[in-house]
């Protein structure tokens, strides 16, 4: 079998680079996720040359369309506010686009086109029949209002409506946006149609729609894959040392599974700096955190005036701090080469990325050089929106499941998705989980797509 390291290969991806970086002007991150997997995929399809015939990279890296416009909104002292929102519906060929919405002052084109692109792959892993999207706005929802975050969702879904609907595009939640966005979003789509359409969102209230373990999903997955992982080497998380960035919904649950199973998490952060409790955090320091977050909505240094054994690093990253599990669960691009190095050289056995690309290309090579349990975010992290994908069926279906039988059902998509990753990516007894994750989400969507003639 050719690999990508072959002379053919290498041109043909540089070759496809380059064209795609000209296409893109100024994209990097959207450029970034797409070198990635067209580095995994490119091997199998110089092997079957039907893909490379029918241009399935070049259509697939192109988005359906981007739907760009203004959002004007009023704030608490009565100024004129105007942002800018997007909705990039990427992909869908195997299901209605899917994929959350972020609000966040970095958010532009290139961040939610790749953020689209890999949530492509991502739904096509999960087993579910979902297309791939994402959307958002550089609204700052930081330090607004909760009447300021309304009224800022309100008049984003008079524009944003048009596109949207249960068998159309499905949005969710992301940064920025968790349940009470979610909420805003939703209930503006619903005064504007006719008819209760409770399956245009997923990440609902459970009293209009949601499903149980949804908020828990994206950070339980992570770690039910990370298991998967460490079972593959006859390893488990029990007893072992746990480093977990962020301090949003993704993070916090990763934290909670952690300690059920019997980790020691010594770290979480925000945009400020970590913290980092030499003891562990325990279920009590989690309810005070998730208090602090998800109520209080304040900064995570706080957490050592509580806990005044546990330390603030400011402007810090928590990678420096030795362990055995490494959880990225805050944002792209957050861990780079020499975090790699360092965290290899503390002795990390396994990473599983709660966020979306937070490792760089060079700290992906050295993961992979060094031959760790390296899961990407297309696999680890995509038990979020699997539980969403459960959330649909139930509201297609009118009916909730018990916690039991979603959890359930989770645990089965991640063993899965871990499977095909093992199937796909095991080279002389080491599994690269990105090639595996990449190769196996290609194949699904680049078949459809071959099925369906030139479109
Ligand atoms: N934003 C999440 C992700 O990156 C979830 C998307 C969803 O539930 O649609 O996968």
């Amino acid at each position: 079998m050719s690999n990508s390291h072959n002379p053919q290969c290498q041109e043909e991806l540089e070759k496809f680079m380059s064209g795609l970086r000209k296409r893109n002007p100024g994209e990097s991150e959207f450029c970034q996720a797409v070198h990635e997997v067209a580095e995994s995929v490119m091997p199998f399809i110089l092997e079957n040359p039907i893909y490379k015939k029918e241009r399935i990279l070049e259509r697939l890296t192109e988005p359906d369309r981007v739907i760009i416009f203004r959002v004007a909104w009023e704030d608490d002292d009565g100024n004129i506010r105007v942002n800018r929102a997007w909705r990039v519906q990427f992909n869908n060929a195997i299901g209605p686009y899917k994929g959350g919405m972020r609000f966040h002052p970095s958010v532009n084109q290139s961040i939610l086109k790749f953020l689209g692109f890999e949530q492509i792959f991502k739904n096509s892993l999960t087993g579910l029949p979902m297309g791939g999207a994402k959307g958002g706005s550089n609204f700052n929802p930081k330090g607004k209002s909760d009447r300021e975050v309304m009224r800022f969702c309100q008049s984003m879904l008079v524009e944003l409506s048009k596109y949207v609907g249960p068998d159309q595009d499905v949005p969710a939640g992301d940064i920025g946006v968790g349940a009470r966005e979610v909420g805003f979003m939703f209930a503006q789509y619903k005064r504007m149609q006719k008819d209760f359409k409770g399956g245009v969102f997923t990440g609902k209230g459970l009293s209009y729609g949601g499903s149980l373990i949804r908020k828990e999903a994206t950070g339980y997955g992570a770690v039910y894959f990370c298991e998967e992982m460490l079972k593959q080497t006859n390893q488990h998380i029990s007893n072992h040392t746990a480093v977990v960035s962020g301090s949003g919904n993704v993070a916090i649950y990763t934290v909670e599974k952690l300690i059920e199973l019997g980790a020691k998490v010594l770290t979480m952060s925000d945009s400020s700096g970590y913290i980092h409790d030499p003891d562990g955090i325990d279920w009590e320091k989690l309810e005070y955190i998730k208090q602090l977050k998800e109520i209080k909505r304040g900064r995570i240094s706080e957490y050592t005036q509580v806990y005044p054994k546990a330390q603030f690093f400011e402007d810090k990253k928590p990678w420096e701090v030795p362990c055995d599990l490494a959880f990225p669960s805050a944002t792209q691009n957050e861990l780079d080469g020499d975090d790699a190095k360092l965290l290899i050289k503390n002795g990390l056995i396994a990473l599983a990325e709660g966020a979306n690309m937070p490792v760089t290309p060079d700290g992906v090579a050295e993961f992979l050089a060094a031959k760790i349990l390296y899961g990407p975010g297309k696999a680890a992290n995509a038990g979020g929106v699997a539980v969403s994908g459960l959330e649909q069926a139930q509201n297609a279906m009118r009916l909730s499941w018990t916690r039991e039988e979603v959890d359930t059902k989770l645990r089965q998509i991640m063993r899965s998705i871990h499977q095909k990753c093992v199937s796909e990516g095991t080279v002389d007894g080491y599994v690269n989980y990105v090639q595996g994750a990449n190769l196996a989400g290609f194949k699904k969507v680049a078949d459809a797509m071959l099925a369906y003639g030139i479109i």
